[in-house]
């Protein structure tokens, strides 16, 4: 419960000076962990905002990004608000290997599947 607290209102936390509470109940790296995420996601939420502006400005609306959003969101075989990876099947052994690995990661056969970028993520 304490924990559930603590790491749920993080950023309050630090700005009081509860940080030293967090720091004390998990390691800093774990506490560093999670700033340099937030900070990703911050710097990545910009770019987003940024690349969406531009494509206003080209005369995109905002139900075409909510139709290509849900599009992409079934994609995955789920309806959940996330993009998760589809894995590949070998083609030596029929395991699943993740779409950014090269190789079967229990038989080691080439996949011959290329990772698009946003794949290599
Ligand atoms: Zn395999």
């Amino acid at each position: 419960m304490i924990a559930g607290y603590v790491l749920g209102s993080r950023a309050s936390n630090r700005a009081s000076g509860m940080s030293v509470v967090a720091n004390a109940m998990f390691d800093k790296g774990s506490v560093a962990d999670v700033d340099a995420l937030d900070l990703r996601v911050d710097r990545l939420l910009l770019v987003v905002e940024a690349l969406w502006t531009m494509l206003k400005k080209d005369g995109h609306t905002d139900q075409e990004l909510a139709d290509i959003i849900a599009e992409l969101d079934a994609a995955d075989g789920s309806v959940d608000g996330r993009r998760s990876k589809v894995p590949i099947t070998c083609p030596s052994c029929g395991s699943k290997v993740a779409p950014n690995l090269p190789k079967c990661q229990f038989c080691g056969h080439a996949t011959g599947h290329e990772p698009s970028p946003l794949e290599r993520i």
